[in-house]
């Protein structure tokens, strides 16, 4: 399970993140910068949000793995 982090001050408002992943990230209608729809999404949405992280050309994008009682 992943938690997802962004941080709107520093996103350059590019629209790769919603593009790839439209059920986790959104954009604010005033700037276009980054919005999080589901922070703790899906584990079959985690490849695709790690992807998105990977490729913001802002850095503003940050995937933390949770601590579970399932081990
Ligand atoms: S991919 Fe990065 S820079 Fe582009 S909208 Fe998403 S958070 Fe902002």
């Amino acid at each position: 399970m992943v938690e997802v982090r962004v941080d709107p001050e520093i996103c350059a408002a590019s629209g790769m993140c919603k593009l790839l992943v439209p059920a986790v990230f959104d954009q604010s209608e005033e700037d276009g910068t980054v919005r999080l729809t589901d922070p703790v999404p899906p584990a079959a949405l985690e490849a695709k949000v790690r992807t998105a992280a990977l490729r913001c050309p802002a850095g503003a994008i940050a995937v933390h793995e949770m601590e579970t009682d399932a081990s």
